[in-house]
């Protein structure tokens, strides 16, 4: 039996927060000054120095599709904040913006430290109060009501018993919903393939005009470089599934490649021995672009990330678990707080062929939306079943393993933080509690704030998995 130590000890209380956000990636950054810019006093708590996530910090420094090849699909902060970059010059070099966020299946790259500046200013003139280098390490909740009391946050001051009217976990495993007793399905329990993670990084020096994706190169612009490399043993891995480089300045590119198979991102010796292989692969992609591509002779390694890129982790149990049936039925829904059109993305589970090919006939057939086509997100995924001051947004909402798989990427985060965002607001407004929220009015807010809700229907409850979903 592991042996275990009480710790008693009293620390100072802070009150009169509306919102106490955890985590400051695409849904918890937006959710905070969606809130804020409703007047609620709200407290931002972010583990790193910056805002963004993943896509700071994580150096993944691309929006996956915001449009579907007809129309701009992904409205509301996420739509400012697109224009915004690419006012600020922060955007890929020379993108045009206005036609670029409707097409399909296109990537918007941006400049990492242009994303960093307009959050802080954003939740700046929101009113956020933003605590950096600051960690969410525990809280106090009764399970029984469904309500959080407050949390317990640990930074160089030591630690504080942090209160507040609502609460909003987008730490993207769902951190805050466990400590609470949330129920939460984890990868490597409960679905047996974890789906890898990877260490992104940025390469400078980069000749674009000689590199340029090539019609007919193969699923990714590398692929044929990649398996020869692969053949002459050049990887320490045969990895066939390179995610590819994106432009994201003048000679700069962000790497997407280097697969860390099996790595629990629950288990801190899987992170920490993760973060080194992922460090070590990222010279191996340094070597095989100088030596195999073209353009990439001179290409120099600059940075990896300083948080790993997990893609799989830990999901909430919400009162709507979103599932593949409604994903292929392109199903909408009254109460829905989104559109998307994303394809289910599940990376190979390890370097045998029989997983590449699967994920390659997801990924470019059976398992993508065509131009035109969106399925809906409905509010149901965004609360804990049967909670009442406690939301999630981002990585860690409610979804079967599939659909995780295509609305786990930041545009969708942020969608979702906006939403529960200024579902905190009403909840507090109207005293209505997160798991019966009144949804016509939250849908309706939203829209007033340019997000793209076109459902003809609006109904006061929430769509839940017990009126007899697909799953
Ligand atoms: C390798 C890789 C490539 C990807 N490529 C793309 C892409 O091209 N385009 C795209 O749109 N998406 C991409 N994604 C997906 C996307 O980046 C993430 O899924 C998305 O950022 C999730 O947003 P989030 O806000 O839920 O979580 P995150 O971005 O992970 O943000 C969570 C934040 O919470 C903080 N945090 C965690 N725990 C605590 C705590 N206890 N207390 C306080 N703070 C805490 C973290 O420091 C972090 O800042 C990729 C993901 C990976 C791994």
């Amino acid at each position: 039996m592991t042996a275990t130590f009480q710790l008693r000890r009293e620390i100072p209380v802070e009150d009169g927060y509306d919102l106490v956000v955890a985590g400051g990636g695409p849904a918890g950054a937006t959710a905070a000054i969606c809130a804020a810019r409703l007047g609620a006093k709200v407290l931002l708590i972010e583990s790193t120095g910056c805002m963004g996530g993943m896509g700071t910090s994580g150096l993944v420094t691309a929006f996956d599709p915001v449009g579907n090849g007809e129309e701009m699909l992904v409205g509301g902060l996420m739509r400012e904040i697109i224009f915004k970059l690419g006012e600020r010059g922060s955007l890929k070099p020379r993108l045009e913006v206005q036609s670029h966020v409707k097409k399909y299946h296109a990537w918007t790259p941006f400049r990492v430290e242009g994303y960093k500046l307009l959050l802080d200013e954003l939740t700046t003139q929101a009113g956020v109060e933003v605590r950096f280098f600051s960690r969410v390490i525990d809280a106090q909740a009764d399970v029984g009501t469904g309500l959080v009391d407050g949390v317990v946050v640990a930074n160089a001051e030591g630690y504080r018993f942090v209160k507040a009217r609502t609460f909003i976990d987008a730490t993207g495993d769902a951190i805050l919903a466990k400590i609470v007793g949330v129920e939460v399905r984890e990868a490597g329990r409960d679905s047996p393939n974890i789906m890898p993670a990877t260490l992104p990084s940025l390469f400078t020096g980069i000749d674009w005009a000689r590199s340029e994706f090539r019609p007919g190169a193969g699923m990714h612009q590398h692929d044929e470089y990649l398996f020869q490399a692969i053949a002459d043993g050049h990887f320490s891995q045969p990895d066939k599934h390179l995610p590819g480089m994106s432009q994201v300045g003048d000679q700069i590119g962000y790497l997407n490649g280097g697969h860390l198979f099996n790595m629990n991102a629950l288990k801190v010796k899987d992170l920490s021995d993760g973060a080194m292989l992922g460090r070590r692969l990222a010279h191996e992609y340094w070597r095989f672009f100088n030596k195999y591509v073209p353009g990439y002779e001179n290409a120099e390694l600059v940075i990896t990330a300083s948080l790993i890129g997990v893609r799989e982790s830990r999901r909430i149990v919400g009162e709507y678990e979103l599932n593949i049936d409604d994903y292929l039925a392109r199903r909408k829904f009254p109460d829905q707080i989104a559109l998307f059109n994303k394809f289910i993305d599940i990376h190979p589970h390890d370097t045998g062929d029989d997983e590449y090919e699967r994920f390659r006939a997801d990924a470019e057939t059976q398992k993508r939306l065509g131009p035109g086509e969106a399925f809906g997100i409905p509010s149901g995924i965004l609360v804990p079943r049967g909670w009442t001051n406690l939301w999630v947004a981002g990585r860690c909402a409610s979804s079967d393993v599939e659909v995780h798989g295509s609305i786990r990427v930041q545009p969708a985060a942020s969608m979702m933080g906006q939403a529960a965002g200024t579902a905190a607001v009403q909840s507090i407004q109207t005293g209505e509690p997160a798991c019966d929220l009144n949804t016509a009015t939250l849908v309706e807010t939203l829209r007033s704030q340019g997000a793209h809700l076109p459902q003809p229907h609006l109904r006061p409850t929430m769509t839940r998995n017990r009126e007899g979903s697909a799953h």
